[in-house]
């Protein structure tokens, strides 16, 4: 469905896929849960599902001409860190403006993790006093004005490089690669799980999975508390994406599959289970996931596999998409482990 959009190689290749033996069984052994390591897809600082789609929009923003790439996040945006690193590497500039999307308990919080990486890597930081939006903010459009009124050619990329017209193209290939190598297991996967909050990674994957007609086993797990938001700008990504690669298929609302039970209390906030559930998965896995997204995800999957929503014998596999460098602006909430 890809092979006539360029695509700018940021990642290892194909991500691996991890049988998840002990947590499935210590959640009684009648659901196997898999993991798809995109945490691990590249040597781009920590890499992430970003970088997947990203792939997909740098030979745009090399053809266009521009020497800066202007993008947006909260403060400990893995975004906004995968967006740095992919500047450097293509020797751009970088323009980020981080918006205070999340109240936080620790002092560092502005000076750890992502942000650190992405200063360390030469972009030019700006921080805004924002909350949590995952539309186009003025913030973001003043930084690419900015950029433009000093003598720079600025590439925007918007949040979560989600609804950039290409944003949706690679969570296509993720689609397309969980085939292959399906084909290579000898089984298909009965349920993907996803966390979703700009939208484009769930959207991605609904057309690739609407190919064989699996859109609706993809299960997105909402991390960003706005739940009617999220939805609608999953399902304006995936019409867009998939009239781009011609899937040929009409998708509706009933095709977004969003729980909305685990975001809670807010945006960027672990309550008591996602903390629970990044213990669990840790202690028994060595499987890190964040606060803000994975341990959400970790935790839905957790919970519906307790209340028996995956029949017995499902094969459930888990899209670990990354963002474990926030954990360093949580040391406060992990304070007694
Ligand atoms: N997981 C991680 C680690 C992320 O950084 C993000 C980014 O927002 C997501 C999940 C959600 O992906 P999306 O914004 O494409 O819905």
């Amino acid at each position: 469905m890809l092979k006539k959009f360029e695509r700018y190689p940021l990642t290892f290749g194909p991500t691996p896929i991890e049988k998840l033996s002990r947590l499935s069984e210590h959640l009684g052994g009648k659901v196997e849960l898999y993991a798809k390591r995109d945490d691990c897809n590249s040597g781009l600082a920590f890499g992430g599902n970003k970088l997947r789609k990203l792939e997909y929009i740098i030979p745009d923003a090399i053809a266009s001409g521009a020497d800066t790439l202007v993008s947006i996040g909260g403060v400990q945006s893995n975004h906004t860190r995968m967006v740095a690193a992919t500047a450097a590497k293509i020797g751009f500039k970088c323009r980020l403006v981080q918006e205070s999307w999340v109240p936080h308990e620790d002092a560092v919080y502005d000076r750890v993790g992502n942000i650190l990486l992405s200063r360390i890597m030469g972009a030019d930081v700006e921080m805004v006093d924002e909350g949590f939006d995952i539309g186009i903010r003025e913030s973001w459009e003043n930084a690419i004005e900015d950029v433009k009124a000093k003598g720079g050619k600025p590439y925007a990329i918007p949040a979560g490089a989600s609804v950039h017209k290409y944003g949706g193209l690679g969570y296509v290939g993720f689609a397309e690669e969980v085939r292959a190598q399906e084909a290579e297991l000898g089984f298909k996967f009965d349920y993907i799980i996803v966390c979703t909050v700009t939208g484009s990674t769930h959207a991605g994957m609904l057309v690739g999975f609407a190919s064989d007609g699996r859109q609706r086993n993809v299960i997105g797990i909402d991390a960003s508390a706005t739940p009617t938001q999220t939805k609608a700008q999953v399902l304006e990504i995936a019409r867009r994406t998939a009239d781009l690669v011609e899937l040929g298929k009409d998708l509706t609302e009933a095709d977004v599959i969003l729980n909305e039970d685990y975001a809670y209390p807010i945006y960027g906030v672990p309550s008591e289970e996602t903390k629970q559930a990044i213990r669990l998965c840790a202690r028994l896995e060595g499987m890190i996931t964040d606060p803000v997204y994975e341990g959400k995800s970790m935790q839905g999957m957790i919970d519906l596999v307790g209340k028996g929503f995956f029949p017995e014998g499902s094969k459930v596999l888990y899209a670990h998409l990354g963002g474990a460098p926030a954990l360093n602006g949580y040391a406060y909430t992990f304070r007694n482990g």
